[in-house]
């Protein structure tokens, strides 16, 4: 699949100054990918024969069926079923038994949408740090965000050559962003502790309210398929 790269997303991503822009950009890449296989994609045969091998996670299996083409998902998890019945042989001995449990995890663990959005991803990770070599108001506006979440940031290092003659300011930059954004959500968090302690419980919000969440965004395993 031809993955084509939009430089507006990411800028856009950026502007809003959440506490991941790669989430977001991976948000609408989700919604795009998703509303295929929700319309126009069900009936094309590249499409089916990538549902009958891969199948859906249970996040997206659960989103299609949400959406509004009851007969579209209807059609896909009868292609899957299938597909799926084939792989139910009888078997003899426990080596056997072992054998096609292990066939049968694994054809559960991948999903069609899962794995296209990733693909995405990949390049929208990479084009980040290109970006940040090849354009000096993106990299003003990547060095004054709120840093990534883990899963993200992990990514963006290894992308680092990507950003070509500038790789070392851009590690440097990335490094710094982070660490100064972790620790400013670490002290946020404490800030939500201390309004559990009737000392403190006339202290305004401020940023605390919703710092747990914020920070379950940050460090849960963010990457998927
Ligand atoms: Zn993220
Ligand atoms: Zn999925």
């Amino acid at each position: 699949m031809k993955v084509h790269i939009e430089t507006a997303l990411i800028n856009e991503a950026f502007l809003a100054g959440g506490e991941c822009p790669i989430c977001a950009i991976r948000q609408v890449v989700d919604e795009r990918v998703l509303y295929t296989y929700a319309n126009e994609g069900v009936m094309e045969d590249a499409t089916r024969a990538r549902v009958n091998a891969l199948g859906f996670c249970p996040e997206h299996f659960a989103k299609l069926y949400a959406a509004d083409n009851k007969l579209g998902v209807a059609l896909q998890t009868s292609t899957r079923l299938r597909e799926l019945t084939r792989a139910v042989k009888p078997v003899k001995n426990p080596k056997e038994a072992n054998k096609a449990a292990d066939a049968i995890d694994k054809s559960l663990s991948t999903c069609a949408i899962c794995s296209i959005v990733e693909e995405h991803m990949s390049r929208y990770v990479e084009t980040v740090a290109s970006l940040f070599h090849k354009n000096a108001e993106f990299r003003a506006l990547f060095s004054s965000g709120k840093g990534f979440c883990m899963t993200h940031y992990a990514e963006l290092l290894r992308v680092a050559p990507k950003a070509g003659g500038d790789t070392a300011l851009y590690l440097q930059t990335l490094y710094e962003m982070q660490k100064r954004n972790l620790e400013r959500l670490q002290e946020e968090i404490l800030g939500f502790c201390d309004k559990f302690d009737y000392r403190y419980a006339d202290r305004p919000w401020g940023n605390s309210k919703d710092s747990v969440i914020r920070t379950i965004a940050k460090i849960k395993n963010n990457k998927k398929g």
